[in-house]
């Protein structure tokens, strides 16, 4: 059994820890009290990481208690960033590895069966260890017909609440012909959406140039595709992966989070608005609309860049839907910084928004800045003025698409109501529609738009476009 806390980074990694279990021959199990191994993929960048993995570890020590042979193994973010003080405050784990070891999982498991607990931390992923990027390692994807593809790990940047470089490391990205090929694989397996993932997405591929210097002209064309080989100098661009995985027959949709506002070009939003494949959807992290609170928070741009930009891609990108993360309330947020924040927020009339308010997360600058920590209930006051200026664009977003005919993947039925069917648009709304026959997760069908709520759509079927390709899976038990 595999619980993850935290991002789509993480979820994607225990993916690929779900994919090396059942190649070593486990299979999955609901229940906790059935499984003979429980790794827990952990995340620093929620709130209370820790008192969460404690928690369920506590949890597990009964369980552990009434069966020695359960291993219980703890990766992710917090297991990168507290190594042995893991095992010190919960000796019944048998395993801990970091982020950039996750392909030893199931080594790490023998290991610890034969000689006892064993923590494994290594410091970053190096370029010749590129075959060892969780995308690269078996996976068991939790959909069948989307698949997520990391293009590079750790991150170059100092955002001053962010964890992530002091536990991912510094950035590295996969060779372009790597990631072209497995686009190819998840499509050969019936794939027909992809979200290509990183944490700065849009600066892929500024670590090959420097990496391939030196090599032949194959070993170009494998790390920088094609386009680039007899250029030297040059390296793959970000936008050259949206077209080049957006040509992969079989794909119909190409998305990607989470780009920087600081590194985004034009020719990102050209990529965009010429592949076909590539969504109208643009998650762009604003964080702040304060210049002084984007410069505390090492950002790169200002309130003005920002929205200019988002103007940019709005003009390359007809219907293009945009969507944020804003921190209310860090370190220093005074009422005018936040003020500015209402007004670029306004002004950038988001599809939706991820709104949250600031929490120290230990190990980053922002936790240092104890003397600027704004009074939480102030925070809290600030949040929902904040929320209903999001709320009124979202509103006014979805309405706009009242009557409209949106191409939408079928998810599966309604969480409230079975009779219903939930897809996405390719704006990434969620609509709600009935259908008179059931239609198998990842068809394609063209919905009409009948109403609008703030967060999602309601629609009726218009017709099927495209039926699911991948197999469908039958669950084996061994008897
Ligand atoms: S860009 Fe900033 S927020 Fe994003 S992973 Fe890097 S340091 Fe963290």
């Amino acid at each position: 059994m595999i619980r993850t806390y935290g991002c789509q980074m993480n979820e994607h990694d225990s993916e690929r820890i779900s994919g090396l279990l059942e190649a070593d021959g486990m299979s999955r199990v609901d229940d906790v009290a059935d499984a003979d191994v429980v790794v827990l993929n952990t995340c620093c960048i929620r709130e209370n990481a820790d008192n969460k993995l404690y928690g369920a570890l506590g949890h597990l020590k009964s369980l552990k208690e009434a069966n020695p042979d359960l291993q219980i193994a703890v990766g992710g973010c917090l297991a990168q960033k507290d190594r042995d003080l893991i095992t010190e405050r919960a000796g019944h784990v048998d395993v801990v590895f970091g982020t950039h070891n996750v392909d030893r999982a199931v080594e790490l498991l023998d290991h610890a069966a034969e000689h006892g607990p064993i923590v494994e931390i290594l410091e970053a992923t190096a370029r010749e260890d590129a075959d060892r990027f969780p995308s690269a390692l078996p996976t068991r994807r939790e959909v069948d017909h989307a698949g997520w593809v990391t293009i590079q790990v750790g991150c170059d940047n100092t955002c001053a609440f962010c964890i992530v470089p002091s536990v991912r490391g510094p950035e590295v990205s996969r060779a372009f012909g790597d990631l072209v090929a497995e686009v190819e694989q998840l499509a050969a397996d019936g794939v027909s959406e992809i979200t290509l993932l990183g944490q700065n997405v849009n600066s892929y591929g500024r670590d090959l140039a420097v990496a391939r210097r030196g090599e032949s002209a194959a070993d170009d064309a494998h790390w920088c595709g094609e386009r680039w080989t007899g250029d030297r100098r040059a390296r793959p661009l970000f936008a050259d992966l949206i077209r080049a995985t957006g040509a992969v027959e079989g794909i119909h949709r190409v998305r990607f989070t989470s780009p920087h506002p600081k590194d985004m070009r034009a020719d990102v939003f050209a990529a965009m608005a010429e592949t076909p494949e590539a969504c109208e959807h643009l998650h762009f992290p604003l964080q702040s609309g304060s210049d002084s609170i984007l410069a505390a928070m090492h950002r790169g741009y200002t309130g003005a860049r920002y929205l200019e930009k988002l103007a940019a891609a709005r003009a390359a990108i007809p219907g293009l839907s945009v969507t944020t993360d804003i921190i209310v309330g860090f370190p220093g947020e005074t009422d005018d910084d936040f003020e500015r924040t209402l007004e670029v927020a306004a002004a950038a009339e988001f599809d939706a928004a991820f709104t949250f308010v600031f929490s120290p997360r230990p190990g980053t600058e922002a936790a240092e800045m104890t003397a600027s920590f704004v009074d939480h209930d102030v925070a809290v006051a600030r949040y929902e003025r904040l929320r209903l200026v999001i709320e009124r664009s979202s509103r006014a977003a979805n309405a706009r698409r009242v009557g409209e005919i949106e191409e939408v993947t079928v998810e599966g039925p309604s969480k409230k109501d079975p009779a219903v069917l939930t897809g996405r648009t390719r704006r990434n709304t969620l609509v709600h529609f009935a259908s008179p026959t059931p239609l198998r997760a990842g068809t394609y069908a063209r919905v009409e738009v009948t109403d609008a709520r703030v967060n999602h759509l309601l629609g009726e079927l218009v017709e099927v476009t495209h039926a699911a390709r991948h197999r469908t899976r039958i669950p084996v038990t061994a008897g």
